[in-house]
């Protein structure tokens, strides 16, 4: 048994953490505590300054020159190449655009068409549902005898999953950090399982991009998704990012052969030719404003090792964790998180039958975390702005709602269209 949490250490642990002056690069509105980061990163100060630069300095000055005066053009490979060090991937082979869901798409056909003579996309029960969506979608355009979604059951050893990797899969599809449980999965052991078979692997890193230090080229991944806007504070529908490997690149085909994607758009032939690398995975013009906002965000991350991300991801949680335990009013809450390290990712989930009501309640008292649906108390933890003393504080605050059944009250019994 662990020794009780005190605020005192709280407070030493804040003093002695290397990642505490990173708190400065994000605005943060007063008198809230902030645990949805793994929903909608806080927003840094940087990306509020490169707005206003890019509205007033260059689009509303420089206009359309912009493409070329600005390198608005290149923007995608840019942020691309900003984002791939946080995945473990070599240059190349990281492009920004569109939305996860968009991009699972493309590197869903891609993989779907080096295939032959295998339709099953094997993926997990309970896996976020634009990735099961869009298994569906691609199966209803191509047909049953082409595409199939199976499903694993999500059992806590994976042994379903592990033994569903047969030599009959095309595609193993895996979020790497469930987003309901916060279970990660080990991208390492499975990627290697799928490709013993033969079969092609796709990572979703929505809820472990900029959460957790990534391997993707050790790893030896075939492609991957993620998001723009949650650990890598991107700004709310910033555009999300696409991995492929290189060994992949000439053989690649994507369906959504958009102009961008082709080797020379400023040709504009009848005919489509796909752009060598990675930018074979464009399709129509990039938000600009929305991406330049990301790149501003990801500067954040230039100068910060990811375990060091990971270490105080860790020791916030446990804290957290530990805090709940300590208090009696909260043992109705059951933890759906592993507590391995190894298992888990930069949130933790609690089931309680008033889940919703009792999110409801902490934000009204200024502790943002949310609620998934049926039972699940979600709280993410962001090491680069959350301190340890929130962590004491939102315990505190959710200790008092409880055992005042504050959280009761019928209007936090209302559901919103958000939750
Ligand atoms: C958040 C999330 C998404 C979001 O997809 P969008 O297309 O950006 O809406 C996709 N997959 C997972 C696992 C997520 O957690």
């Amino acid at each position: 048994m662990l020794a009780d949490v005190t605020a005192a250490a709280l407070v030493l642990h804040d003093q002695q953490d290397p990642l505490a002056a990173k708190r400065d690069a994000f605005v943060l509105p007063a008198n809230t505590l902030y645990l949805d980061g793994n929903s909608l990163g806080a927003m840094p100060k940087a990306a509020a300054v490169r707005a206003q630069q890019v509205l007033a300095a260059q689009w509303a000055q420089d206009l359309i020159k912009s493409w070329n005066t600005h390198q608005w053009i290149d923007l995608p490979q840019t942020v691309g190449e900003k984002i791939a060090p946080l995945l473990g991937a070599a240059p190349g082979q990281v492009i920004c655009c569109d939305s996860t869901s968009v991009n699972l798409f493309k590197v869903l056909s891609c993989a779907m068409l080096m295939q032959t003579g295998r339709v099953k996309v094997l993926s997990q029960a309970g896996n976020f549902p634009t990735d099961l969506y869009m298994v569906q979608g691609l199966a209803s355009l191509l047909g049953e005898q082409h595409c199939q979604l199976v499903l694993a059951n999500d059992s806590i050893d994976n042994q379903a999953l592990e033994q569903a990797i047969t030599e009959e899969v095309a595609v193993l599809l895996l979020t790497q950090v469930d987003f309901r449980s916060g279970r990660l999965l080990d991208m390492q052991r499975l990627t290697q399982l799928a490709h013993a078979k033969g079969v092609l692997v796709i990572w979703d890193l929505a809820h472990s991009a900029g959460a957790l230090p990534i391997e993707l080229d050790i790893c030896q991944v075939d492609f991957a998704v993620g998001c723009g806007y949650k650990y890598l504070n991107g700004g709310p529908g910033a555009p999300a990012f696409l991995y492929a490997a290189k060994r992949h690149h000439a053989r690649l085909t994507q369906p959504l052969s958009g102009w961008m994607g082709h080797q020379a758009p400023f040709n504009f032939d009848n005919t489509y030719q796909k752009a060598p690398g990675i930018t074979q995975f464009l399709t129509g013009t990039p938000a600009i404003l929305s991406m330049s906002v990301l790149d501003a965000a990801l500067e954040v991350f230039a100068d910060v090792d990811m375990a060091t991300v990971r270490e105080k991801s860790l020791a916030l949680s446990s804290i957290f964790h530990q805090l709940v335990q300590q208090q009696g009013s909260l043992h109705a809450l059951q933890l759906l998180t592993p507590l391995e390290p190894a298992e888990r990712g930069s949130q933790l989930a609690y089931q309680h039958p008033n889940a919703y009501a009792l999110c409801q309640a902490l934000i009204k008292q200024g502790v943002i975390a949310d609620f998934r649906s049926p039972n699940i108390l979600r709280l993410g933890f962001t090491p680069l702005y959350t301190r340890y003393v929130d962590v004491g504080t939102a315990v505190a605050i959710l200790a008092n709602i409880v055992s005042s059944n504050e959280y009761l009250k019928p209007e936090y019994a209302i559901k919103q269209k958000v939750t």
